[in-house]
């Protein structure tokens, strides 16, 4: 039956056709069979004449209607990468990418030297390559060093409903390279692939496409699925909730699938380890015992009661390995870093029940690429299937067999205060359109249901789509990005959903106090002044800095730091500055209560440890930094090796990421200045006394508008700001992390790398400022007016300058900024 239709829009623009090929693909049998079951294979032939006829072609469909993995396999059968060009597909999430490119090859029955990825630090490219798959971030380095992106004949963008940033911005730059190579005679096409989510923000968007480009829509078979709410809505321990509904399914209800969603990697722990305790199984059974097991399955509900209790601890039947060492460092931020409080008493636990074996698979983005292909198998023989996930596997992958989805309908989100610049982790509601796709992957292989932990009345005022991301985050590295393209007025681009103006006239303020973009004319009409801030140009600087795979205030940094041979030093710190978690977390609660005793042993020693890589006198002032510098020094001394990292609290992953991303910037920096020749040197000595003063100076220079200073005695109206900071832009205190080197130290004025909110706002990554600095290299910020021009507060709230008097020197002029500003 032919479910798919190609909408008419206005008639295309006819483009020459790719060369009639068809590239022959040798697959195994069992694949091709597979595949046939596919609802995109019936509309090949569709998409391939849409493809032929028209530069940009929309494809939705369902999740698990197969576009991913099909699509690349249509176009390299006709003939797509048999020139010289080949097929990019951009992926949002690293999994998908790694995991799409195996897949695809194995569909094809081609090695992965041909069918490849590519992610932020690592990939299986080759000459040879004809697919690759890459995440969008990879993609749009690719575009700033070849604009036209001549080694691909099509780009298919993936998972474009999720609306990341970079697939954005992708969408809104190939809307005008695909023009540009037909003009050239070199012909491009984009194909862009969503859920059936609002295409019409890019199908209706004339600014992206003047003509709308045609939507093929593949309707999967979909069998119904039947939506439970809960009659009330648990508004605590909702993880709590999920695991005892899913007790209570793989208890009551005939065989299938389970999937849960829950929103961050510690909570998946927690209920797996909960579940795999509540129903543990062992591996290596005889089919009698699994025959003995489906019969007692059959007859669950009579015996309950009987069933003999087991061990609690003895739960460990899976290597336990899907711990927290997986994880990765990346672009896939969204599930955060949390801080989980550990599971709840055992009392509260359901009984043990070995008869039921449950095969319990974690899922998030952070996993490694190993495990998560774990949920694509069969599960042993005897038990059923149940994946806890985070919304990774709400669109990007599809679970074989899901025939039970429970939602807690809640999810993680970075948020991000665009005036404050704190940023946090928040759980918050899911919005319509994210509940009902988790709700449609319970019906992919025959009728399912669907568990919602919430009430209808709930449901009903959830926000009807999730917002893009774009209009959520800090747009600096964006906008410097875009600069580098010479795109020199950014709220021109047609972006598929624009970020606010005052998004935008935050990120070129930033770039221009750090000396990446020209300085705008000065004006004294503030409208003017905004408009004149968004069209600056970028300067020398900011080509080098926009050169750097950093974001900005780390890439001044970089171009700073060839002075007093400091490089190697600065291409260590911002390499660990943007390397996620790289310390064991210490407040980790304890699994058992054998374990918190040598924990808290563990704690100290670790604790003792960074103190010890802090160092002491002027190093100490360096601060968290310093403790980054020691810790990458003394583990690449060591030869970073599993046990260093794991004897000092160090995550063995992160210390090869860093170890990669040194190797990356070190290159980058000698190719934007070829005369300095830095290498990456696994013996590096410590920074000398004035190295360290200079590298101080230099993380001033990049972390600038993150100074803080600390409150004086005489300040303390109200006690809460005891030991608190005051920072440009936010009313209420910061203060420094009790895990922070300068945390005792509490000198009064630091940079900070971030600003967190957990239970009070903590700066992270915090290091000492000598005031006197702040005049001289912050010189951008100050506004150096008259004594009686300078009340307080100390930043200028129109210009977020820094007011202070200067009198003969800027010394001196820094001391009155203590005296008058403060
Ligand atoms: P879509 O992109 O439309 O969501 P996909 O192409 O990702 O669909 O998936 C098509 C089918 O291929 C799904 O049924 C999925 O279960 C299956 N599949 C995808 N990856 C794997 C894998 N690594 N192993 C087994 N099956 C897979
Ligand atoms: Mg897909």
């Amino acid at each position: 039956k032919k479910e798919a239709r190609k909408e008419s829009g206005p008639a295309p623009s006819k483009q020459p056709s790719q060369p009639a090929v068809f590239i022959h693909v040798d697959r195994l049998p069992e694949m091709q069979e597979a595949r046939l079951r596919l609802p995109v294979l019936a509309e090949e032939q569709v998409i391939m004449e849409a493809v032929k006829e028209n530069s940009f072609v929309v494809l939705c469909g369902e999740t698990g209607s197969g576009k991913t993995t099909q699509v690349p396999q249509f176009l390299y059968e006709a003939g797509y990468a048999s020139g010289s060009g080949i097929i990019g597909v951009t992926e949002p999430r690293r999994v998908a990418a790694v995991s799409m490119s195996h897949r695809v090859a194995k569909e094809m029955n081609l090695s992965t030297s041909l069918v490849s990825y590519q992610i932020r630090y690592e990939g299986n490219v080759t000459a040879d390559t004809k697919i690759k798959f890459m995440t969008d971030g990879v993609l749009l380095k690719e575009i700033q060093k070849d604009f036209l992106l001549q080694r691909y004949s099509v780009i298919i963008i993936d998972e474009a409903h999720e609306r990341s940033v970079y697939t954005d911005i992708l969408i809104g730059l190939l809307s005008r390279i695909v023009p540009l190579r037909n003009k050239k005679g070199l012909p491009m096409k984009l194909i862009v692939m969503s859920a059936t989510l609002r295409v019409e923000d890019f199908t209706e968007n004339r600014k992206l496409f003047p003509v709308p480009p045609p939507v093929i829509k593949v309707e999967a078979r979909q069998f119904p699925v039947s939506v439970h709410f809960n009659k009330r809505t648990p508004l605590e321990d909702y993880s709590g909730e999920v695991f005892h509904k899913t007790c209570k399914i793989h208890r009551m209800l005939p065989p299938g699938g389970i999937l849960v969603f829950l929103t961050g990697q510690a909570e998946v722990h927690s209920v797996c380890r909960r579940l795999r305790r509540a129903f543990p199984f062992r591996r290596g059974r005889t089919a009698t015992d699994t025959a003995e097991e489906m019969r007692r399955f059959k007859k669950v509900k009579l015996k309950k009661t009987s069933l003999p209790r087991i061990d609690l601890d003895n739960y460990s039947a899976l290597p336990v390995d899907e711990g927290d060492e997986d994880r990765q460092a990346g672009i896939d931020e969204e599930e955060g870093s949390d801080l989980e409080l550990g599971d709840p008493p055992a009392d509260d636990e359901e009984k043990a029940d070995p008869s039921l074996p449950l095969y319990v698979l974690p899922l998030y983005s952070l996993l490694s690429p190993e495990q998560q292909a774990k949920v694509f198998r069969p599960p042993p023989p005897g038990t059923r299937l149940c994946v806890v996930a985070t919304n990774v596997a709400e669109t990007s992958l599809t679970i074989p067999g899901i025939k039970y989805v429970v939602d807690c309908g809640r999810v993680k989100k970075r948020f991000y205060d665009r005036v404050t610049g704190v940023s946090s982790f928040k759980v918050t509601w899911t919005s319509q359109a994210s509940a009902n796709q988790r709700a449609g992957r319970a019906g992919r292989t025959e009728p399912g249901h669907c568990y919602r932990l919430y009430s209808s009345a709930v449901f009903g005022d959830f926000s009807l789509f999730s917002e893009a991301e774009i209009t959520r985050r800090p747009v600096e590295d964006l906008v410097l990005q875009m600069k580098d393209l010479n795109i020199d007025k950014v709220v021109n681009f047609p972006f598929p959903t624009p970020p606010s103006t005052e998004a935008l006239v935050a990120a070129e303020q930033l770039l221009v106090s750090l000396g990446a973009l020209e300085e705008p004319p000065r004006s004294g009409q503030v409208k003017e002044m905004e408009r004149a801030r968004l069209s600056c140009p970028i300067s020398p600087l900011g080509r080098a800095m926009a050169s750097f795979p950093v974001a900005p205030r780390y890439a001044k940094m970089l171009a700073l730091g060839k002075q007093q041979d400091c490089l190697p030093y600065v291409i260590a710190v911002v390499a660990a500055m943007t390397v996620r978690e790289i310390f064991e977390d210490l407040d980790r609660p304890a699994a058992t209560e054998d374990e918190s005793s040598t924990l808290a042993q563990r704690r100290a020693r670790l604790t003792q440890m960074r103190r010890l890589w802090a160092g002491q006198g002027a190093s100490l002032l360096l601060g968290d930094l310093m403790v980054l510098l020691g810790a990458v020094g003394a583990c690449e001394f060591a030869g970073c090796t599993p046990k260093f990292c794991e004897e000092n609290g160090l995550r063995y992953k992160a210390m090869l990421e860093i170890r990669r991303l040194r190797g990356q910037l070190t290159n980058a920096v000698n190719s934007v200045c070829p005369e300095v020749g830095v290498f990456v040197d696994s013996k590096m000595a410590p920074p000398t006394e004035s190295q360290v003063v200079c590298l101080r100076q230099i993380v001033l220079a990049g972390l600038g508008d993150h100074l803080a200073r600390r409150v004086q005695q005489e300040e303390l109206l109200d006690p809460k700001w005891r030991n608190g900071y005051k920072t440009p832009l936010l009313d209420e205190p910061v203060y420094i992390h009790p895990s922070s080197a300068l945390f005792k130290t509490l000198p009064p004025f630091v940079v900070y790398q971030e600003v967190l909110e957990t239970t009070k706002m903590y700066m992270k990554g915090v290091s000492a400022v000598e005031p006197e600095w702040v005049p001289q290299i912050l010189t951008r910020y100050c506004h150096f007016g008259s004594p009686l021009e300078v009340p307080s507060p100390w930043f200028c709230p129109s210009t977020g300058r820094i007011k202070c008097h200067c009198t003969s020197t800027f010394c001196e002029s820094a001391l009155l900024i203590l005296e008058i500003g403060y």
